[in-house]
């Protein structure tokens, strides 16, 4: 299953005062099928073909990386797909949803206040009378399948101190952070407001994943904090700092960004780097500073949607 995927290129971007930036390049593994959307599909898609499950059913909204790369992949690995897409249908399609159907996903839309219950048994029990027997992966694949396949997120990668990356749910960092070595930590950014809340949903993944018996690299999590302050709003809102930012930071290393969550992490890597947050060079060696590893989680799909969306 993973031949077809490159192994994600490691990049240096930039040593300041000994602080080594890396990206990790999620988004360069395939052209549709990437970032960290892949990792928490793997073992989802695994047990589903173990279970000899034809169909995949999942939930997202209209311009989720998820439901793109669940479609996509869901194509490559021969299995019927559903997308289960929070609002109104609204016609044209936008790019992610028109993509999601030519990869031969089938879209079912439920007003907000259904979606909200997309995580009980009643709506459950309604979508598999409705389409039969599926196999049902959550909302951005943020169940202990995902968590298991973000440990492999920076297999064979060496020479860090500190990996730094974006967080919606926290499923990647929990991966992370099971999988690093002593010595090493993780700084995880989240992009929605009042991120804090966020540390005890993290907590209780990590318990849960650790008593789950699945493979777990280590067994106990390598230390994790989370930075709050570089959400720009809220999920999905950009300014122009911030798209100037991104803009700026394509011209100069060569990255692309993704508006919704690697640009906000990346910022507030800049951000602290110029804080001087990070341990510099004691000034003996020409290195001897922080090596941080950015894990560029992918998501560049959805910005043609907030482009279109700001004109
Ligand atoms: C979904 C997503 C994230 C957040 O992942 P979580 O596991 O929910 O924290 C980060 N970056 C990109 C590009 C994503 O699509």
């Amino acid at each position: 299953m993973s031949s077809i995927f490159l192994p994600p290129p490691t990049q240096q971007i930039a040593i300041r005062a000994g602080v080594e930036l890396n990206v990790l390049r999620l988004d360069c593994m395939h052209p549709w099928v990437n970032g960290n959307k892949w990792f928490k599909l793997k073992y989802n898609l695994l047990e589903a073909k173990e279970k000899n499950f034809t169909t995949l059913l999942t939930f997202g909204g209209a311009y989720s990386n998820h439901i793109f790369a669940t479609a996509a992949a869901g194509n490559l690995f021969g299995f019927h797909t559903i997308g289960v897409i929070r609002g109104e249908e609204k016609l044209p399609l936008n790019p992610t949803l028109s993509f999601a159907v030519e990869q031969g996903m089938q879209l079912v839309y439920l007003d907000r206040e259904a979606y909200r219950q997309r995580q009980t048994t009643a709506l459950q029990d309604e979508m598999r009378q409705r389409f039969g027997e599926v196999f049902m992966i959550p909302e951005g694949g943020s169940n202990l399948n995902g968590v298991r396949g973000c440990t492999e997120i920076t297999k064979g990668v060496t020479g860090f101190d500190t990996v730094c990356v974006a967080c919606g749910t926290g499923t990647t960092l929990a991966g992370i952070v099971l999988s690093l070595e002593k010595g090493q930590n993780a700084i995880a950014f989240p992009v929605l407001k009042n991120g804090g809340f966020l540390k005890a949903e993290i907590d209780s993944l990590l318990t849960n994943y650790l008593a789950s018996g699945l493979p777990a690299p280590v067994d106990s999590p390598a230390p994790w904090e989370l930075m709050c302050d570089y959400h720009f709003g809220g999920y999905a809102k950009v300014n122009d700092e911030l798209l100037q930012f991104a803009q700026q930071f394509t011209k100069d290393y060569g990255v692309p960004l993704d508006y919704v969550y690697t640009a906000k992490m990346f910022y507030g890597v800049m951000d602290l780097l110029r804080q001087g947050y990070f341990k510099k060079s004691d000034g003996l060696r020409p290195a001897g500073g922080e090596r941080i590893l950015l894990i560029h989680t992918g998501g560049l799909q959805g910005n043609i949607g907030i482009e279109q969306r700001r004109k």
